[in-house]
């Protein structure tokens, strides 16, 4: 395991660079608490260094063809396949997610969306407009170099989705993972080095938030996409600002699953587990507040507590393994918390509720019942496997609550009434619905928020958008005209 380890802090300009003189982030696996390693965060002339190569590497990348650079992002995709038990594992160590997921989810879908985007690079075309006898024609261009900054559920997935399409479009890349999980994004940097990215195209430097804010900080810095917390995206959004930059903002969440009477209980009580449980509860698009419509409440919470406590929570190494550790000491802290906070208020515990003894950081799968809008627990983000589960009667009533709320990145509806589901969609408040399923996000379908949960899309054609802009060109071929 510790062979696969990257063997420095920093990939810049096609090489492993080390700087012992930042700050030491210690790494810890999450199962065990035990120390696996370090990394050194970067300090400002790291981060210098870091853009200076991705704007040197511009010119060249840039000037390639899409077709070109479409082969280089489908050749590490490739890579990434053959390597997908290692990276899996390396994903585990850091984020301590079980191998049953991150052997599926997290490397595998990082190579879909580098094959995605690999395929569309050489699509990727302005277009011409007639005008009388004269036309116009768009240039789609790069912005340049841009800033990728991760949170940590997902870090090889949330580096490839950024950047895939903004490689795609011929921009380079500086990218910060988060301190928490710092390691697959280097692997990234080196596949795409050793699938045929020039040095400086992709680049990796590690550090906390300080590290992030001097990248966005950078005036050679074109474009800032943030995958992170509402408080850090209000931060990097206004630092961005100052200088006019473009962002993407792919922030936290608070979503309502929708479950009415006529559902499939089964299904719903699946998407219910998915939209809380997969990831420890990890996911910035979970279904958090489950409001069932009263007529199927005791079947459903039968259902679900039977389900849950069949969960096998252990060794995610071990692959029979559903439910790992939380990724940090603090951040189960946090989670146990407002369980509390649930407790205190009111709501009532249907399972779990308590850390598990013994090493690492692990904690129950939770599910509280008759919790109100009110409560701390249906208000914000947890970000942890607890369940929040809300009454409800009408549609008019269920939609006006789910509505309810600061974020709007997602939502899902269970129903057989399929006027009714689509009919709830168009009033929901949210950048990605699901109607009967939840938290499926192919690369196909644009990803993100509305309200506090975001700006700006990732994935399919919206990415490209997103890391392109139009340069129009009119052609004159008649006479010129003038007043005098
Ligand atoms: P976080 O906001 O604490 O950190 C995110 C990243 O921002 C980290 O790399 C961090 O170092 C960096 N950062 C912190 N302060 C900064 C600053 N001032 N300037 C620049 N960078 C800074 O989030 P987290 O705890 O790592 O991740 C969990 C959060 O991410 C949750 O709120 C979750 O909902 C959200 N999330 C959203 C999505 C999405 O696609 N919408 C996906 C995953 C996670």
């Amino acid at each position: 395991m510790i062979e696969m380890q990257p063997n420095a802090s920093h990939f810049i300009n096609g090489a492993y660079v080390e700087d012992e003189g930042g700050a030491e982030i210690a790494l810890t696996y999450p199962a065990t608490g035990e120390k696996t390693g370090r990394v050194f965060a970067a300090r400002p002339d790291m981060v210098a260094k870091a853009v200076r190569a991705a704007e040197a590497a511009l010119p060249v990348w840039s000037a390639m063809t899409g077709a070109e650079r479409g082969r280089i992002l489908t050749r590490a995709a490739q890579i990434i396949r053959e390597r997908n038990r290692d990276l899996s594992i390396l994903e585990t160590l850091d984020t301590g997610k079980p191998l049953s997921e991150t052997l599926v989810a997290d490397a595998a879908s990082g190579a879909d969306c580098l094959e995605y985007f690999g395929g569309m690079a050489a699509t990727i075309t302005g277009e011409t407009v007639q005008l009388g006898a004269d036309f116009a024609y768009t240039i789609r261009e790069p912005l340049g170099v841009c800033a990728g900054i991760g949170a940590w559920n997902y870090p090889i997935q949330i580096a490839c989705w950024k950047a895939a399409p903004a490689l795609a479009c011929g921009n380079t890349m500086v990218f910060k993972p988060s301190e928490e999980t710092p390691l697959t994004a280097l692997k990234l940097a080196e596949i795409l080095v050793e699938a045929g990215a020039p040095p400086g195209v992709f680049n990796v430097i590690q550090g906390a938030g300080e590290t992030g804010a001097a990248l966005v900080d950078d005036p050679r810095v074109a474009k800032v996409s943030l995958t992170g917390s509402v408080p850090t995206g209000r931060k990097v959004y206004e630092a961005a600002a100052r200088d006019l930059k473009h962002v993407t903002m792919e922030l936290g969440g608070k979503s309502p699953l929708i479950i009415f009477d006529d559902a499939n209980v089964e299904d719903a009580v699946s998407a219910a587990i998915n939209a809380n449980f997969y990831s420890t509860g990890q996911i910035c698009s979970n279904g958090t507040r489950v409001f069932v419509q009263t007529g199927i409440k005791q079947a459903f919470l039968t259902r679900l507590a039977e389900r849950t406590g069949s969960a096998v929570i252990g060794d995610p190494m071990d692959e029979a393994t559903h439910l790992g550790p939380m990724v940090s000491e603090g951040q189960r802290g946090i989670v146990l918390n407002y369980i509390a906070k649930g407790l205190e208020n009111g709501a009532r515990l249907i399972t779990g509720g308590k850390s598990i003894d013994g090493p690492g950081y692990f904690i129950e799968p939770t599910v509280f019942a008759d919790v109100t809008d009110d409560m701390a627990i249906a208000r914000e983000e947890i970000f942890g496997p607890v369940m929040s589960v809300l009454d409800f009667e009408t549609e008019e009533d269920v939609t006006r609550r789910a509505n309810d709320t600061e974020f709007g990145l997602a939502a899902g509806v269970f129903t057989r009434d399929l006027a009714r589901a689509h009919r709830m969609v168009r009033a929901l408040q949210a950048g990605t619905c699901w109607i009967n399923q939840y938290n499926l996000t192919p690369i196909e379908m644009p990803f993100g928020g509305v309200k506090a949960s975001g700006i700006g899309r990732e994935n399919a054609r919206a990415a490209i958008e997103a890391y392109s802009q139009p340069k129009s060109v009119y052609v004159g071929l008649s006479a010129v005209e003038a007043p005098f």
